[in-house]
């Protein structure tokens, strides 16, 4: 089976992840997306005719020769699920020769419960970081409510690009993901999308403030996206 590659590079995992943020990782980014998100920060990767397309093994053999690899990947995209048999392959390959723990970072619009080879969600060592889409782009809290299969470590990230956000009808969606998380266990992060730091600053404090009326503050965290605020990939 073949698998698109746009790039891969180590980095930290600055984002939310079931390890934490600022895990050390090595990241996979698949080429193609079904989105066109206003604030993407990698319009290129969106582009299939932009990736190179590896067999499954080939790109093991690739990454188990590698001098330089993390015991984490992170497998990101683009939207890496559109690949979700070949992903699938890929993890179960390499999870044959190595002990290695791999997060996805998935757009949201595709259902891990109805759209991917069930032997991907049962896999250990194997979790989700998944964005909440605000209505510019996709609105998917209902494959959220049906996934039973995002669990406990993994990861709801909704991106905050204005005080909006923070705002009916996005405010009401919050508050029903928030009661779905109850009875599921996975995490929720607030992700402030900005273009300088004084927007970010804002932003945060908006979302803190937000958060404190609200009475949730201990039910989210605020991704802080650390990999860009110390210029690194
Ligand atoms: S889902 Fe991700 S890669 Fe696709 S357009 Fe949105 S931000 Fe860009």
């Amino acid at each position: 089976m073949k698998i698109n590659v746009y790039e891969i590079f180590n980095s930290i995992d600055g984002e939310v992840n079931a390890m934490g943020q600022g895990a050390i990782s090595t990241f996979i980014r698949l080429a193609g997306c079904n989105l066109n998100c206003p604030y993407c920060d990698t319009p290129k990767s969106r582009l299939v005719k932009n990736g190179t397309k590896y067999d499954v093994d080939q790109l093991v053999d690739m990454m188990m020769t590698r001098s330089n690899q993390s015991q984490k990947i992170t497998i990101t995209g683009g939207e890496p699920l559109l690949q979700a048999e070949a992903v699938t392959e890929f993890i179960s390959k390499m999870q044959q020769r190595e002990s290695i723990m791999f997060t996805i970072e998935t757009n949201g619009s595709i259902s891990l419960f109805k759209d991917c080879p069930e032997e991907l969600m049962d896999k250990a060592d194997v979790c989700f970081t998944m964005d909440y889409k605000s209505s510019t782009s996709f609105n998917n809290w209902s494959f959220i409510e049906d996934d039973s299969y995002f669990i406990e470590g993994d990861w709801l990230k909704i991106p905050i690009g204005d005080k909006f956000h923070l705002e009916k009808p996005y405010k009401k969606d919050l508050i029903k993901l928030l009661n779905i998380q109850k009875g599921r266990n996975f995490q929720i992060a607030l992700s402030p999308i900005y273009r300088n730091k004084k927007q970010y600053n804002q932003l945060v404090a908006d979302v803190i403030e937000f958060c404190m009326a609200k009475r949730i503050s201990h039910r989210v965290i605020i991704n802080t996206q650390i990999h860009k605020l110390i210029g690194l990939k």
